[in-house]
């Protein structure tokens, strides 16, 4: 990126350390107005238009647990590691184990005297062997040398992974649902990934039941793993507690069971504020509209996961219902985005219009099709808790097409679906 950044000349017009706190649309001007903050001070920027990139997973959420604060010891998120801290020989609690705890939590256990992982569900593992593996030197030399090897290369990867198995977490409505599959497909993946899970717990079969999820593949997100975590958990220094958390103590973590388990260091591996989009900037649009207002606050929408009505010229990237499970990556739809927002800065300049506004009915209807296809996903249709629905049970977060579809819809703007001014 600091290469990218070099060779295109962006240093020049990156103001960092700076936090936009404030957005609002000004009609007589057509422009965003942004008030910026830094160490400096405020000050005001206008823009044609603005796009906010401002990611979904960087505002870390620590739970409502009653206690929380009064740990004696070192506490963090595992977004705000503290680096300063050695766990070595230390007794350590974690809450979660999510994604982000998946990767931390054996990195602990090598070293730390004692490690508690408290673990509210747990997650389905996709067996990756190759998970760890170094790039080898050839295929290095080859990236580097081989004319065009690294475009054949990243397409051999991207184009299987554009559908990956998007099909195998589809509900059937005519297959009788169960708590663990929503389709013959969804079983069949659920019974392979036991079958590579099984034999792993052959010397510590007590761990299956805390570790097999009673949930359908695709509920939740799916962890990669090729062996690390269940190996994690059967060292004699780690421990998994299902029993929920009752309070955090001046010297631990007490269960609902009344166990104060006692620790020198406690991680929160609990994820982020992810359906809170674009928090906690006020954003205003036409006629003084508040954004968090329109979304209710975590229930958030929008047209291909960028625009809103009442928000002329505002795009926002990583934004409602863009995020993907079971295909693709974040960088290719990060691209797509891109590109569809500098299609729609072109469609601005060439047809000289001052403002573009996502008609609502394009809006709407795109968003009910976002919605049923929902509800007849395995992460909509479970009802396992997951971070990727908000407090009424919508998903804010998943793309539930395939990254076929979501290319089709943003390799250019349909100038239609717009009112341009
Ligand atoms: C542990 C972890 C692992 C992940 N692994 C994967 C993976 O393997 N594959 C995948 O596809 N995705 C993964 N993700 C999802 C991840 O969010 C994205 O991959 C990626 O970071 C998103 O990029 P982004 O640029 O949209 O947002 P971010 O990387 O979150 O960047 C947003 C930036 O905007 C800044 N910002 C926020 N608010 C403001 C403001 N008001 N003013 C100014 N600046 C602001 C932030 O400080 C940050 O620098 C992972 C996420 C986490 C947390």
């Amino acid at each position: 990126m600091q290469a990218v950044a070099r060779e295109k000349g962006l240093y020049e017009h990156i103001q960092f350390n700076t936090e936009v706190t404030d957005a609002h649309w000004d009609e007589e001007s057509q422009r965003w107005s942004m008030l910026c903050r830094n160490s400096a001070g405020e000050t005001r920027v206008d823009s044609n238009v603005v796009v906010f990139a401002v990611g979904q997973l960087n505002r870390p959420m620590i739970p409502t647990i009653p206690g929380v604060g009064t740990f004696e010891g070192p506490a963090f998120h595992s977004a705000q590691w503290d680096h300063t801290v050695d766990w070595s020989g230390k007794r350590v609690g974690v809450i979660g184990t999510g994604a982000s705890a998946a990767q931390f939590i054996p990195q602990l256990a090598k070293t730390a005297s004692e490690l508690k992982v408290f673990a509210r569900t747990t997650n389905w593992l996709l067996p990756t062997p190759d998970l760890h593996d170094k790039i080898s030197d050839s295929s290095k030399w080859l990236l580097a040398n081989l004319p065009n090897y690294s475009l054949w290369y990243r397409a051999s990867m991207v184009m299987p992974q554009s559908v990956g198995f998007l099909d195998d977490v589809v509900v059937d409505l005519d297959y009788p649902p169960t708590e663990v599959a929503v389709s013959a497909r969804n079983e069949k993946l659920r019974q392979e990934i036991s079958a590579w899970m099984e034999p792993q717990f052959a010397d510590r079969p007590d761990l299956r039941d805390v570790v097999i999820p009673d949930s359908p593949v695709g509920g939740k997100r799916i962890i990669r793993d090729n062996g690390t975590w269940i190996s994690t958990l059967k060292r004699d220094n780690v421990s998994m507690i299902r029993e929920p958390i009752e309070a955090i103590t001046p010297k631990g973590i007490c269960s609902v069971d009344g166990t104060e388990h006692e620790f020198d260091l406690i991680v929160y591996g609990t994820g982020f504020h992810a359906s809170k989009f674009l928090m906690p900037i006020n954003i205003t649009g036409r006629n003084g509209v508040a954004l968090h207002e329109v979304w209710k606050d975590d229930d958030a929408r929008a047209y291909m996961g960028m625009t809103v009505p009442g928000f002329p010229n505002m795009f926002c990237m990583y934004g409602p219902n863009t995020g993907l499970v079971v295909y693709s990556t974040i960088i290719q739809f990060s691209e797509f985005t891109a590109t569809y927002i500098v299609d729609a800065v072109r469609l601005l300049l060439e047809g000289g219009h001052q403002s573009m506004e996502i008609k609502p009915q394009v809006y709407e209807s795109y968003n009910q099709r976002i919605d049923q296809a929902s509800s007849l996903r395995a992460w909509g249709f479970s009802k396992v808790n997951s971070w990727y629905k908000n407090s009424k049970g919508r998903v804010t977060q998943n793309f539930p097409f395939n990254a076929v579809e979501f290319w089709r819809r943003t390799h250019e703007v349909e100038p239609t679906d717009y009112h341009l001014s």
